[in-house]
């Protein structure tokens, strides 16, 4: 082989490498699993890109992937007719890893075998996995559209380094060669390949093979004779896009072994919808919400989105246009019948047939949540704990659902003892006090913070709950919501506290006598605090607290006032 050449993995490759051989160890069949998920995603690839170059087929359209044992080497081929990778190609994917989240990912590490496990099945483990069964593997690849003579040979032992060198590769597309460890060579049984196979690809849109040998003539039962079947590649997986399947026809595990599939997440989904449309826009979807946040949540930038095809052929990753970015933690398929084979990102963006499926997916994902809202309180409590926060954006960024994403809140309150988010507002309604007409809050720093503040004194006094917020989110979330079911909102520190109708005669007069009193005294506070503050007022809110800071009714809010200062204004 010319031009070869030595390169050192980057180094968070050969952390990965080195984690992942010995924590994903008792799942170690998942390998197969990334590797003709990384095939099917080259024969994506290369069908979008032959919608403009018929040429790259190179009279081979038939796309499959196929495996093949070598018992006397010990080596595993995994074989697609996909897209190929060039030289340069070859060296940015399989020596780094260029995933979103990579250094979180690194970071929440701890060196505990059964957690870092788990984490790095949450950040998925792709390619490399290879490694977990084989001490050497081979990469043989050419590109669509190249000459023969411009193959890539790469090659690993898993440890720190790799080479690539230049080979003549007739046929297009990637062979990976497991050379396997001396304890893996249950992986050259057919049998096991083939379960292995069944269990993870069936929902593959190519078709996955292997060898049969022939078989020859033989006598049957009845002493007639079985004609002589010649050698083949025979189709093992059901090798249709999953989504195009009926409803009643996939299973659960279908359904999760897919979702891992387009996700790249190694866990399964907490729920899933699966639709077809039919009418003025015809599409179908499969939307999935993971049941863990990813390591780049936080990160608005990364990209999201779901996988679109048209009328079955793969378009692009991460269309962001069809999901809001509330509601960014959703995975999935979308295959419209409606946008042209040649659509764009730049077409999607204002385009009716996007909005109208960007409608109704988001509609769908938000009915999803209230149905498991309903159902299954604790499973919606894990889907709040990992993607609550994300979902408090909603009502900022979607006026027209302000209303129901409301409905899938949850806060802490004064009615429950704990940090944790469980009230909804529909709870909160449900318990109001005869007379009471609005939703009362507090933000603030902290739970603690919150709890302890003497703004609810007067509240716990007359037994009112309040809800209590203190996650950074939870002012700008306030601020883009005035009302749940025509009850308004009202922060306990913020201006007069007018409790309306919830305070009696006799309380009130004792009121307007206690205020006679002291007139002279607020005088007196204002006096001496000068410009520091802008009013000084008799409250009756404070039940043991001698005084409090409030903000103007009209005014920034404390909470506000300090993001304001923190951000420097
Ligand atoms: P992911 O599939 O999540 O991108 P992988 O580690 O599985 O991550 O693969 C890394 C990259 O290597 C892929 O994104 C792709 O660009 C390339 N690659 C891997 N296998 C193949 C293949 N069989 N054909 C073409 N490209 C491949
Ligand atoms: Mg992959």
């Amino acid at each position: 082989a010319a031009h070869k050449e030595t390169h050192g993995f980057q180094t968070e490759v050969k952390k990965l490498l080195q984690l992942m051989i010995h924590s994903l160890y008792s799942n170690k069949e998942i390998f197969l699993r990334e590797l003709v998920s990384n095939a099917a995603d080259a024969a994506d690839k290369l069908r979008f890109r032959a919608l403009s170059n018929d040429s790259l087929y190179e009279n081979d359209g038939d796309l499959r992937v196929r495996l093949s044992v070598d018992k006397d080497a010990g080596t595993l081929t995994i074989s697609d007719n996909g897209i190929g990778m060039t030289r340069d190609d070859v060296i940015e994917h399989l020596g780094t890893i260029a995933k979103s989240g990579t250094s979180e990912f690194f970071s929440k590490l701890s060196g505990d075998q059964a957690r870092d496990s788990q984490l790095i099945g949450q950040f998925g483990v792709g390619f490399y996995s290879a490694f977990i069964v084989a001490d050497k593997v081979t990469v043989r690849t050419r590109a669509a559209g190249e000459e023969a003579s411009r193959g890539v040979e790469w090659q690993s032992e898993g440890e720190g380094e790799f080479t690539v060198a230049d080979i003549e590769k007739s046929n297009r597309g990637t062979d990976v060669i497991l050379h396997l460890k001396e304890d893996e060579k249950e992986f050259l049984d057919d049998w096991r390949l083939r379960s292995i196979i069944g269990k993870y690809s069936d929902h593959i849109s190519i078709a996955v093979q292997m060898y049969k040998e022939e078989v020859a003539e033989r006598d049957g039962p009845d002493g007639e004779k079985i004609p002589a079947e010649p050698a083949k590649w025979e189709t093992i997986n059901k090798a249709t896009a999953l989504w195009t399947r009926d409803k009643s026809e996939v299973s659960d595990e279908e359904y999760q072994e897919f979702y891992k599939h387009i996700s790249h997440d190694y866990g399964d989904p907490l729920l899933w919808s699966h639709n077809k449309v039919e009418g003025k826009t015809e599409y179908t979807s499969l939307l999935y919400v993971p049941a863990k946040a990813p390591f780049d949540l936080w990160n608005r930038e990364q990209s999201h989105g779901l996988k679109l095809y048209v009328q079955r052929v793969f378009i692009m990753d991460d269309a962001e246009q069809f999901m809001p970015t509330y509601l960014r933690f959703v995975k999935g398929v979308l295959d419209s019948n409606d946008l042209p084979l040649n659509v764009s990102r730049e077409i999607l963006q204002d385009n009716k047939v996007t909005q109208a499926m960007r409608q109704a997916c988001t509609k769908k994902v938000l009915q999803m949540l209230e149905r498991l809202a309903s159902n299954d309180k604790d499973k919606y409590q894990n889907f709040w704990s990992e993607f609550g926060n994300v979902l408090k954006e909603g009502p900022a960024e979607d006026f027209s659902n302000r209303e129901k994403i409301a409905g899938l809140l949850r806060f802490a309150s004064t009615h429950e003892d704990s940090p944790a988010q469980t009230v909804s507002l529909d709870d909160y309604l449900g318990r109001m006090k005869e007379g009471q007409d609005k939703i009362y809050f507090i933000t603030a720093d902290s739970y603690q913070a919150a709890k302890a503040s003497p703004h609810l004194e007067i509240f716990r006094k007359k037994g009112i709950e309040v809800l209590l917020m203190s996650d950074r989110i939870d002012e700008w979330l306030m601020s883009h919501l005035n009302e749940y079911k025509e009850k308004a909102f009202q922060p306990i520190t913020r201006g007069e506290l007018d409790l309306g109708e919830l305070e009696d005669e006799q309380t009130k007069q004792a009121q307007q006598e206690a205020e006679k009193k002291v007139e002279g005294l607020t005088e007196r506070v204002k006096k001496v605090l000068g410009d520091k503050v802008k009013e000084v007022k008799l409250s009756h809110r404070l039940i043991d607290s001698p005084a409090c800071v409030v903000a103007d009714e009209f005014g920034m809010s404390t909470q506000m006032l300090k993001l304001m200062q923190a951000a420097g204004q």
